[in-house]
């Protein structure tokens, strides 16, 4: 009932084709068809590997050859097929684009909406609620509270030492009565609700900010948020990027796009970062285009990828 109310507001026709790259189990046919919300057929895409010749072939067999109506993955997925139409000179002209599953970079989505002639969708779910809410005209999340109640906690709530204004996203299903999901902790955070004048309606926030368990070790063990880094990145016009982090203290950045450039952006990051830790505290970014983005085992990939035992102290946060 959500996706169709999804569907609505997107405008998608009422039947058509989708472009999958959302998460695949093996053995997932490269074509399906789907009856619900509408009769589509649904085209399974893995995320684009140049060094994979079973996906290039599909990529090849598929991206450009029909017409598509919609473009739907992870963030990460949606933003490497952008990259692959761009290259290519690959003209899709879907009606709607909508990405899941990860935070997707404001200099991502440019480059997905530069791509698709089409704005980008965000929406957000959890497995054991499904859908929960998804993006507006605005770019603002709208909980649909009569399928799935939310209730955003005040900072800090639910351990995760939050930082300001932002809490933790607690979900009632309210349609699931075979197995009732009651006040479920998600484990993300959004910040506090807002209003929003676009018409739709439900509890709005202006950002989901992901998982709450990683945290970023300094070099004199103390725990920070990753939070406010994040923002930073994000708003520094990398086109995609990731965080890794195998030593205290040193925080490796895999990105994409011009090297260069991401290179100008880590200096003034990490200036910043001089100038609030001093020299035995906090962490620096070391850039590194080249190596790969990591994946999880189930082939979601975290903004945060942190190797490092946390230590038990509490996440600072509002280093910049
Ligand atoms: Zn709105």
């Amino acid at each position: 009932m959500l996706r169709e109310r999804l569907s609505a507001v997107l405008g998608l026709p009422d039947s058509g084709t989708v472009l999958n790259l959302g998460l695949l189990h093996p053995g997932t046919p490269l074509f399906q068809p789907v009856m619900l919300p509408h009769p589509y057929v649904k085209c399974n895409l893995r995320g684009y590997d140049p060094h994979a010749p079973d996906i290039v072939a599909d990529y090849e067999a598929v991206v450009g050859r029909l017409p598509v109506d919609q473009i739907a993955g992870s963030s990460s997925r949606v933003i490497a097929l952008a990259r692959y139409c761009l290259d290519r000179g690959i003209v899709l002209r879907p009606r709607g684009v909508v990405a899941s599953h990860e935070h997707m970079p404001d200099s991502g989505r440019r480059l997905v909406e530069e791509a698709f002639g089409c704005p980008v969708t965000m929406v957000y779910m959890t497995s054991e609620t499904g859908y929960a809410a998804f993006e507006c005209s605005r770019r603002l999340m709208h909980f649909q509270d009569d399928f799935v109640l939310p209730e955003i906690g005040p900072a800090g709530d639910g351990g995760d030492g939050g930082s300001e204004g932002v809490g933790a996203i607690v979900l009632t299903a309210l349609l699931s009565t075979p197995m009732p999901v009651i006040r479920y902790v998600t484990g993300d955070l959004a910040s506090q609700p807002i209003d929003c004048g676009c018409g739709l309606p439900g509890t709005v926030t202006d950002g989901l900010l992901g998982r709450a368990r990683t945290s970023l070790v300094g070099l004199d063990g103390s725990a920070y948020s990753p939070y406010a880094l994040l923002a930073a990145l994000a708003s520094a016009g990398l086109p995609d990027f990731q965080v890794v982090q195998d030593e205290p203290g040193t925080l490796d950045l895999v990105s994409t796009g011009p090297a260069d450039a991401a290179d100008a952006r880590v200096r003034d990051i990490n200036t910043r970062l001089d100038a609030h830790f001093g020299a035995q505290q906090g962490f620096r970014l070391r850039h590194r285009p080249h190596h790969d983005f990591q994946f999880t085992a189930s082939g979601k990939r975290n903004p945060v990828v942190q190797h490092l035992q946390l230590p038990d102290t509490t996440e600072r946060s509002g280093y910049l």
